[in-house]
C-alpha cells in the first residue's frame, strides 16, 4: 500500500500527534482533530492541550460538542434557581435564541430547569470546566514546492497576526531526494515551528514555535497583493480578545465531539474493499482494490470499485456482529471516546 495523497499525511500527522505530542514536552493531554478552524481559516490538524481533570468534567456534559449558544447558558447557569434573563448575560442576539438554548440544554440534561409561572427558571446541573489549556494549529505539506511555500507564507503571517492558536507548525515530508527543501523552510516566518516526517514516519522537529499572544487583541490581515508578491497585506482590522477566547473554546468543543477519526463517517467502510492498515502511529483507511491508501474524496458511493459488503457478512454474526463495515466504525469510535476520557 503506498499513500501518495496529502489525506494520508494528514491521518498520519493525527495518529503522531495523538500518540507522540509533544517530545520535548513528554506528552501534554491532548485531543487531536482535522480540518479545523474558523468561517475564514481551517487548519488541517489541531492539537487541543487539555487540563485532564477538566476534561474528565468536560466529558460529563457528554459527546456531543457544546454550540456558541449552549456554552452561554452553561458557562453562566447560576448554582441557586433564578429566572434565566436575570441569571444570564445579555447576549448580542434576540432573548429567543437563549431560551431555545435553555430547552436544548435541559433536554441534553446538563441545565436544569423548572417553571415560575410564566418565567423559566434555570440552575446548573454541573459546572462547566476550564479544560483547554492550549491549541496547537498545523498545516500539512507534504510536498513543499516554491509555490506552496508561498502560498503558505502567507497563511502562516495571518495566523500569527491573528494569534488564535497558541502556536502553529508546518508539517512536511522529507523528501528522498535528499531532505526537504530547507530553503524553502527559511522563508517561512519564524513564529511558525517545522516538523519533518521521515519515509519511516520519525519525525525531527526542525524548528520551535514562538508562543503567541491568544490572551491579547489580534489583527486580521483582509486582502493580499493581486499579484502575489511577496508584500504585505494592503488591510486589517482588529479582533478582540473576547473574540479569541469565545472562537478557541467553540474550536475546542469541536475537536472533542469530532477527534480525528471522523473521516469514516464520510467514507465507505461498508464496501468489502475497504481495510484499516497500520500507519504507524495509529490505523489508516486502505483499499484493497487499488491497492493503496485512498483519499477521502475517492471513498464515496461514486467510486466505480465500490463493492458493498455481501448480505451474509452482516447476519448471523458473521464472523463478528454487524460485518466489518460496523465494526470498523465501532473501532475507531471506541478510539475516538477513549481520547476524551
Ligand atoms: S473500492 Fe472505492 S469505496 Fe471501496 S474502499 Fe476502495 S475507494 Fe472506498
Amino acid at each position: 500500500m503506498t499513500v501518495g495523497h496529502e489525506f494520508g499525511f494528514e491521518l498520519r500527522v493525527c495518529a503522531w500527534a495523538e500518540a507522540c505530542w509533544r517530545p520535548e514536552r513528554d506528552g501534554a493531554p491532548r485531543i487531536v482533530a482535522r480540518q479545523l478552524g474558523t468561517k475564514r481559516r481551517r487548519w488541517d490538524t489541531i492539537v487541543v492541550e487539555v487540563d485532564p481533570e477538566g476534561l474528565r468534567q468536560r466529558a460529563q456534559f457528554g459527546a456531543q460538542r457544546l454550540d456558541a449558544d449552549l456554552l452561554h447558558v452553561v458557562r453562566h447557569a447560576p448554582t441557586d434557581w433564578a429566572f434565566y434573563r436575570d441569571a444570564l448575560p445579555t447576549p448580542e442576539y434576540p432573548w429567543r435564541y437563549v431560551r431555545e438554548a435553555v430547552h436544548r440544554a435541559s433536554d441534553r440534561g446538563i441545565l436544569e430547569t423548572r417553571r415560575d409561572g410564566n418565567k423559566i427558571e434555570i440552575r446548573r446541573a454541573m459546572a462547566y470546566p476550564e479544560w483547554v489549556r492550549r491549541i496547537v494549529a498545523i498545516e500539512n505539506k507534504p510536498d513543499l514546492d516554491a509555490s506552496a511555500a508561498d502560498a503558505l507564507t502567507t497563511q502562516l503571517r495571518r495566523d500569527v497576526a491573528l494569534g488564535l492558536a497558541d502556536e502553529v507548525w508546518v508539517a512536511t515530508a522529507d523528501d528522498a531526494a535528499g531532505g526537504v527543501q530547507r530553503a524553502l523552510l527559511a522563508d517561512l516566518p519564524v513564529e511558525a515551528g517545522i516538523l519533518v516526517f521521515d519515509d519511516d514516519w520519525t519525525v525531527t522537529v526542525e524548528w520551535l514555535p514562538h508562543g503567541l499572544a491568544t490572551a491579547a487583541s489580534g489583527t486580521r490581515l483582509t486582502s493580499r497583493p493581486a499579484d502575489g508578491a511577496d508584500r504585505p497585506a494592503t488591510g486589517f482590522e482588529y479582533v478582540d480578545a473576547d473574540w479569541k477566547a469565545h472562537t478557541r473554546l467553540a474550536i475546542a468543543e469541536r475537536a472533542f465531539e469530532r477527534g480525528w477519526r471522523s473521516y469514516v463517517d464520510t467514507m465507505r467502510p461498508d464496501c468489502r474493499q475497504f481495510r484499516l492498515v497500520d500507519g504507524a502511529h495509529g490505523y489508516v483507511p486502505a483499499c484493497a482494490a487499488k491497492a493503496r491508501e485512498q483519499s477521502a474524496a475517492e471513498c464515496g458511493g461514486s467510486c466505480a470499485d465500490y463493492e458493498p459488503e455481501p448480505p451474509g457478512w452482516r447476519q448471523h454474526g458473521w464472523p463478528i456482529e454487524g460485518g466489518p463495515g460496523a465494526t470498523v466504525q465501532a473501532v475507531l469510535a471506541d478510539r475516538r471516546q477513549r481520547r476524551r476520557e
